[in-house]
């Protein structure tokens, strides 16, 4: 299911879309200082990852998606596991979460918004 030339797997792995090779960001790991850090074009097939200025304002759509994603699913886990929820627990347990999730939210938002419009071609310098 997560093969190679799919959504998914740019996605996922944070690949660039176009070849599926160069990395999106350039800090793989988990970091609250270095996780925004992205190239400006893909290192294996020289894909522009900001085809045009302000290209990530509308990541914030999809960021919005996932937040709600995650509220939604937060308040179904709370209303299983606990007797009684209240106001300030949901908000406490969400800003929480938020925080923890902030790097992840942020860069799976910009590795969907950008496979929006650009798409996997497979090309002869890209290796395997
Ligand atoms: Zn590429």
């Amino acid at each position: 299911m997560l093969s190679k030339g799919s959504k998914l797997y740019s996605i996922l792995k944070y690949k660039c879309p176009r070849c599926q090779e160069g990395q999106l960001f350039t800090y793989k790991g988990w970091s609250y200082t270095r996780f925004s850090g992205m190239h400006s074009n893909c290192p294996c097939c020289r894909q522009s990852y900001e085809p045009e200025p302000g290209f990530y304002y509308g990541a914030m759509y999809v960021s919005y998606a996932i937040t709600t994603a995650i509220t939604i699913s937060l308040l179904v886990a709370m209303s299983v596991l606990l007797e009684e929820i209240t106001l300030a627990w949901f908000l406490g347990a969400l800003a929480t979460a938020l925080l923890v999730f902030f790097p992840f939210i942020f860069r799976m938002s910009r590795a969907i918004w950008i496979n929006f419009f650009i798409h996997y071609k497979k090309t002869p310098t890209a290796s395997a």
